[in-house]
């Protein structure tokens, strides 16, 4: 008797083992799947107050450096981070492609019928379970924010205060921003250095001469949507319009034909890192080399590779991830020593949390102006991961070329800042 209980209990031990490690991980998705939520809504209620910000006309030096922006960087950090979590959490789910289109559909009915979060906890774990089998069948890179539903509940926006995580964060931030904005103007030139003049903002950029720049992908599709609107526009106008792609490196390998893609339209392929860490975050500093030098080194060979005439392609700018580490000193030097200028920005869509072309396009629209007002161009931050972006910025784009502006590559409008001639590599691409 004694025996088989024992027996017994060997065949139970898996099970329980199991059964504890599934309630466990629920319990942690919901956490996850809360803290989502409620970022979200406070990401939300401070999109509205930098928008009421962007109205009243304020120059980009308050505009940067206020704490309604550090607030959405911090949030934009823990929303990444927070899906990643979920991400990795659902792989201790069973997944397959299929029931997470299945379940796509559903998500898009809960969307439009409040309330949101109470159906993502009744579902969190067969979302878990979906979501997982969405990352496996895009090969983990898919960073879709989707589910964080739209803007369908913005009447029932409320304010929620940040936590001290957030706080601590968002005091980093604006320190940052402050460094970047607020210190003194310098005529010395752009160029590798972890001083001043190795990072661009856009402030310098002369009246009328903008950079449009997109990030995070590139992505199967919209990348390619984004260069032939680049390219229909330059039809129409007769005028060779051309923007940068600060890409991560394991997309760019994964999308090559979009790689290809950029350098037969000329246009500036940069450099984003592999990750997308915030860099600044404790415990980074071991992965500086590789997020930042040696994404440059892979990037460099995967580009140059495209090229018959043996031309070098290497990201000449870098932008840190969220644009954390701008005033840490080592961080800044391995920048510099990758031979690489950091580019920051001086007008942010924001469209990693507006999802709407309209609105997305005003907002930029009216930090142009601003910019005029001051007369200077600038330095235009978009993000080509997300299908509403393709309309955003190439309404964008058609917006300043039509009125007569410069749309030009930054190493282009960097040469014009130093007064130096611009000569753009050209790359040969191979035709097999
Ligand atoms: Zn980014």
């Amino acid at each position: 008797m004694k025996f088989s209980i024992n027996f017994a209990s060997l065949f139970l031990i898996p099970l329980l083992l199991g059964s504890n490690a599934s309630i466990a991980n629920t319990n942690a998705a919901d956490s996850l799947f809360n803290q989502l939520d409620q970022d979200w809504i406070r990401a939300q209620w401070h999109l509205k107050k930098f928008d009421q910000l962007v109205d009243e006309g304020t120059v980009a030096e308050e505009l940067f450096t206020s704490k309604v922006y550090s607030n959405l960087q911090a949030l934009h950090v823990r929303l990444e981070e927070t899906s990643e979590q979920l991400a990795e959490l659902g792989y201790s789910f069973i997944k397959n492609a299929e029931e997470f289109r299945k379940f796509e559909n559903e998500l898009t009915g809960a969307r439009l019928s409040h309330p949101y979060q109470k159906w993502v906890r009744d579902n969190s774990t067969r979302m878990l379970r979906a979501r997982e089998g969405f990352i496996k069948s895009t090969w983990k890179l898919e960073k879709d924010y989707d589910f964080k539903y739209e803007t369908k509940m913005e009447n029932e926006l409320s304010f929620v205060p940040l936590d001290a995580e957030l706080e601590e964060l968002s005091k980093d931030f604006q320190n940052e921003f402050r460094s970047v904005f607020l210190s003194s103007k310098s005529d010395i030139l752009i160029e590798p250095s972890s001083e001043a003049n190795g990072n661009v903002t856009g402030n310098r950029f002369p009246k009328g001469t903008w950079s449009v720049t997109w990030d995070d992908g590139p992505h199967k599709s919209n990348t390619q949507k984004i260069i032939e609107g680049l390219e229909e526009i330059s039809r129409e106008s007769s005028i060779p319009i051309k923007g940068d792609f600060f890409t991560l490196v394991p997309l760019a390998l994964t999308y090559p034909e979009v790689s290809k893609m950029k350098l037969a339209h000329g246009m500036g392929v940069q450099d984003h890192s592999f990750n997308h860490y915030d860099l600044t975050r404790s415990g980074m500093s071991k992965h500086w080399d590789k997020e930042i030098i040696e994404s440059a080194d892979v990037l460099e060979s995967h580009y140059s590779a495209f090229c018959d005439n043996g031309v070098k392609i290497r990201p000449t700018f870098f932008r840190l991830p969220y644009g954390a580490g701008l005033h840490h000193k080592t961080i800044r030097d391995k920048i510099a020593k990758a031979s690489m200028i950091h580019a920051f920005w001086n007008v942010d869509t924001l469209d990693w949390q507006d999802r709407n072309p309209a609105r997305i396009f005003l907002r930029t629209k009216k930090q142009i102006e601003s910019h005029n007002r001051k007369n200077r161009g600038g330095l235009i931050l978009f993000h080509d991961i997300h299908q509403t972006t393709i309309t955003g910025s190439l309404d964008t784009v058609r917006y300043l070329v039509n009125s007569g502006n410069n749309v030009w590559r930054l190493d282009r409008v960097v040469a014009a800042v130093n007064g130096v001639a611009y000569v753009e590599t050209q790359c040969n691409i191979k035709t097999n």
